[in-house]
């Protein structure tokens, strides 16, 4: 199976051919050699104003779900100061002949987190096209702290910088350390339990709930851009309806986002979603589906009634849109493997479970049942082990795990629990692909990476993250809208540009605009790939010839320029 994610058919086509079929009328300009006479193509001639950059000849995609249109595009200052014929007046005049010209991607499910303090650039994310990342999803965000926690480790550095106990801090390490693509945060529903409820499977008393409500007012009021839940994990699976909805209702007064990992993407995931649907109705919360799929193969027949339950809520006035990573594998811990009531409490705890007989037998049962419904053994990637003498497991399918350990599934799956403390990277092809296009081509979708920022160099090259850190967005418009013909370009574009913009409420970010911050790709659309394998994830993509983050020439030729950090905190 990763064979068949490696697989990548670049086939070399025709640009303008192509964009006769996508974008009717100034493609035909183009095909006619008339570049700027037709009526389709912008109008208007600055010449005498000087720019910082001009991106000449392109073929403009706006973000929006329009044609596209040959035009220049002029840069001062940050920002987009005109699109039309323009000369080259200017400091930096860039070539974007026979190329996409669009808004830099926007990656509104991430879990970059304190990686972008390790790589600054970005560089798996830059270089797939994304100059807008959202991190602190799933539950989990690298803040808040209690004010315990916060007394005892205040004098202490997290990656060179004081300790943060709030978003505030961690937004201020990031603006010190510079970074190479604009940043956001949710606050995770996980981490404001954790330090006022604790591990457990409790209630929260109404004294906590207030605590909690003021935490994460606190945290939406200093810029978090909503409320992460992750309810398929701890501790945030034991919230309770009426903690949910209350913490919800203080993300609606923000008119923040909420967005869910469901308590289920398999057996319920119709439960699930509909569940996730209820806590926005009684909330008046906007909600965002968590990376939407249909796991293992007895649940692929349910993608349309996941989806009628998604469009009833919109027909009933719903601000709801959900968001995809296009791969068909997803990835998470070997512990998934570990029961939730098992999960419960430290490391310590959970690995003494696996030495007891009585919790062993209960979690074996589960995992093996959970291996058969994944579609058994050969479905399940081991991406990352760190212990000592592990390295062989990485990058093999269970099966072959099982040969080389010379024991059987759920001796396998114990031993690299136990050896590697729990930390266990792994990924499920557990989807299908049928349903990816039909998700992913639905007008509530939003593409994602579901993924961190990474780079080869350094301590994170070690590590073995899922290819859609590297090349979400590239898979997608290289394998899924350009060899598939998922969906016309300028369409697959807005999914990637002017729709999470408008669910994040960024007033001047996702199109190609007058006034715009200017985050702008120039692309090959015949050549863009993602080139990231499960075994080997630490690959740039290819097609990215130039991106600009917020007027600065951050790629150039696919490499990075050199120049000083441009991305903002959004
Ligand atoms: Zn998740």
């Amino acid at each position: 199976m990763e064979n068949k994610e490696n697989q990548k058919s670049i086939s070399r086509r025709n640009f303008l051919k192509t964009s006769v079929v996508l974008g009717g009328v100034a493609s035909l300009a183009a095909v006619t050699g008339k570049a700027f006479a037709s009526s389709a193509v912008a109008q208007g001639f600055s010449t005498k104003e000087k720019f910082d950059t001009i991106i000449a000849n392109g073929m403009v995609y706006t973000g929006e779900i329009k044609a596209p249109v040959k035009a220049d595009i002029g840069i001062r200052n940050g920002k987009i100061t005109a699109i039309a014929k323009l000369g080259k007046n200017c400091d930096n005049w860039v070539d974007a002949t026979d190329r996409v010209v669009c808004p830099g991607f926007i990656d509104i499910h991430g879990h970059t987190d304190t990686n972008l303090l390790e790589a600054p650039l970005g560089d798996s994310k830059i270089h797939q096209g994304i100059t807008t990342d959202i991190g602190g999803n799933c539950g989990y965000s690298p803040f808040p702290f209690s004010d315990e926690e916060y007394e005892r480790r205040k004098n202490t550095l997290r990656f060179g910088y004081p300790f943060w106990q709030n978003i505030d801090g961690f937004y201020d390490a990031l603006r010190k350390n510079t970074i190479g693509i604009n940043y956001g945060s949710y606050v995770g529903h996980g981490d404001i339990r954790h330090i006022v409820v604790g591990d457990n499977d409790v209630a929260a008393t109404p004294e906590q709930l207030k605590m909690m409500c003021k935490i994460l007012d606190k945290q939406l009021e200093m810029g978090a851009v909503g409320l992460s839940f992750g309810l398929e994990y701890t501790p945030g699976s034991y919230g309770r309806t009426e903690e949910f909805i209350a913490l919800l209702k203080v993300v609606a007064k923000h008119d923040a986002l909420y967005a869910i990992h469901m308590r289920n993407e398999d057996d319920r995931v119709e439960e699930a979603i509909a569940e996730a649907i209820e806590l926005a109705r009684r909330s008046g919360a906007r909600l965002e589906i968590s990376h939407l799929k249909a796991q293992n193969q007895n649940n692929w027949h349910k993608v349309p009634s996941m989806l009628k339950l998604i469009h009833d809520a919109e027909k009933s006035g719903m601000d709801i849109h959900f968001d995809r990573y296009p791969y068909t594998a997803f990835s998470t811990g070997l512990d998934c493997f570990i029961p939730l009531a098992q999960r419960q409490g430290s490391s310590k705890e959970i690995l003494a479970r696996l030495e007891n007989p009585t919790t062993e037998k209960i979690i074996r049962e589960y995992a093996l049942g959970r291996v058969k419904r994944l579609g058994g053994p050969e479905c399940i990637l081991i991406a990352a082990c760190f212990a000592p003498g592990n390295e062989k497991y990485t990058g093999k399918y269970l099966n072959e795990c099982c040969k080389i350990s010379g024991k059987d599934e759920w001796e396998t799956i114990k031993y690299l629990l136990q050896s590697e403390k729990l930390n266990v990277n792994m990924a499920g092809f557990a989807m299908k692909e049928d349903n990816l296009r039909t998700l992913l081509n639905d007008p509530l979708a939003m593409v994602i990476t579901d993924g961190s920022v990474y780079s080869p160099k350094g301590r994170l090259g070690q590590e073995a993250p899922h290819p859609r850190s590297y090349g979400s967005f590239t898979n997608y418009i290289g394998k899924y809208v350009r060899d598939q013909k998922f969906c016309d370009l300028q369409t697959a574009i807005s999914k990637c540009t002017s729709v999470p913009a408008h669910q994040l409420k960024l007033k001047d970010r996702g199109l190609l605009k007058e006034g715009y911050c200017a985050d702008v790709l120039v692309i090959n659309y015949d050549t863009i790939a993602d080139v990231a394998t499960y075994g080997q994830p630490h690959q740039f993509s290819k097609g990215i010839d130039h991106v600009f983050v917020n007027g600065v020439h951050t790629l150039k030729n696919g490499e990075y320029t050199g120049c000083k950090l441009s991305g903002m905190i959004i």
